[in-house]
């Protein structure tokens, strides 16, 4: 069984690091709250002091933290200690920059990496059936995947360095922009008189169809399970929709690419979040939008 650093022990890393323990690895951890380090503690994980002590023993490291500025702050420390040819994982969900930093920085010290961020939020990290989507040299991946066996369900390869980190801003983009019209579309059935079920079954099943509706549907009473059935309890909280989708307009920038429907998305949740509470599901938007008024 292999040593596995893991730094990053919040919401998703420490479901994330237990499964990993529950599958007989040892795994060393490090976060920056003494709170979670104590949870992490009664959860088996062997706790360091420092994130040093954490990579100088592993030879794979896994992040799941915050955000690109704190990834690359980590990495500068870890790097220069990580035993050779160890293999860094960053599961965080980051801007596709600091991917690419976070890779030529590893390479150059003769260390493999991957980019790794999940989709499927906290109940997936528990259940061990995130989907990964993956960017880096295919025999890094390679090395990854029995780690990521146990801690996910999917992997879905995306190309280099950098590649899971674009791909999944740009699903998060397309999902902020089909939430928002799935919402639109109930509040006018509703002003028409149409009962939300009636339109669930013409929507589902007809060319509106859509993973906001069939999975996930906004409207209580209606459809699977969502956080709808649950006053709209995260889920996927709108704070970490408005991150994926300013990450997504960060690339629009860099890249020169137009994206008027996830720029105006970006826009609505962030006038969502602070009329409400960006606590709340992503999905509880349609809240927000059937009080608008068409002015
Ligand atoms: P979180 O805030 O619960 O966890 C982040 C952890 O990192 C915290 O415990 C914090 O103390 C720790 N940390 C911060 N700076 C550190 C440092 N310098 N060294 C060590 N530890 C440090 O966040 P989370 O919900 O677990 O999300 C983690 C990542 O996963 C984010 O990038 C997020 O966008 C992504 N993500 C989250 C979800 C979700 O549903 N929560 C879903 C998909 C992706």
């Amino acid at each position: 069984m292999a040593t596995i650093g893991f730094i990053g022990l919040g919401n998703m890393g420490l479901p994330m690091a237990i499964n990993l323990v529950k599958a007989g690895h040892d795994v060393l951890g490090y976060d920056t709250s003494p709170e979670v380090l104590e949870d992490a503690k009664e959860a088996r994980i062997i706790t360091c002091a420092t994130a040093v002590d954490t990579a100088s023993e592993a030879e794979t490291l896994i992040t799941m933290l915050p955000n690109g500025e704190i990834l690359l702050a980590v990495m500068e420390e870890v790097i220069p200690v990580a035993p050779k040819g160890a293999l860094l994982i960053d599961c965080s969900t980051v801007d596709v920059e600091s991917a690419k930093t976070f890779h030529s920085q590893a390479g150059s010290a003769g260390l493999g990496s991957i980019d790794c961020p999940v989709s499927d939020g906290i109940t997936g990290a528990a259940a061990g059936t995130l989907t990964f989507m993956i960017g880096g040299a295919e025999d890094n991946c390679k090395r990854a995947e029995p780690i990521l066996d146990i801690i996910g369900g999917r992997q879905v390869r995306c190309g280099g360095g950098g590649a899971g980190q674009a791909a999944k801003i740009c699903n998060n983009m397309l999902l902020a922009t089909t939430m928002i019209g799935v919402g639109e579309a109930f509040a006018l059935g509703k002003k028409l008189g149409l009962e939300p079920q009636a339109l669930y079954d013409v929507m589902s099943t007809s060319s509106g169809s859509c993973w906001s509706i069939n999975t996930y549907c906004p409207v209580e009473g209606v459809g699977p399970q969502s956080p709808a059935d649950n006053d709209f309890k995260p889920g996927f909280a709108s704070s970490l929709m408005i991150k994926d989708a300013s990450l997504a307009q960060v690339a629009a920038d860099a890249s020169g690419q137009a994206t008027p429907m996830g720029y105006r998305a970006l826009e609505l949740y962030k006038e969502f979040a602070a009329q409400s509470d960006e606590d709340l599901d992503f999905s509880g938007i349609i809240t927000w939008l059937e009080q608008l008024d068409r002015g």
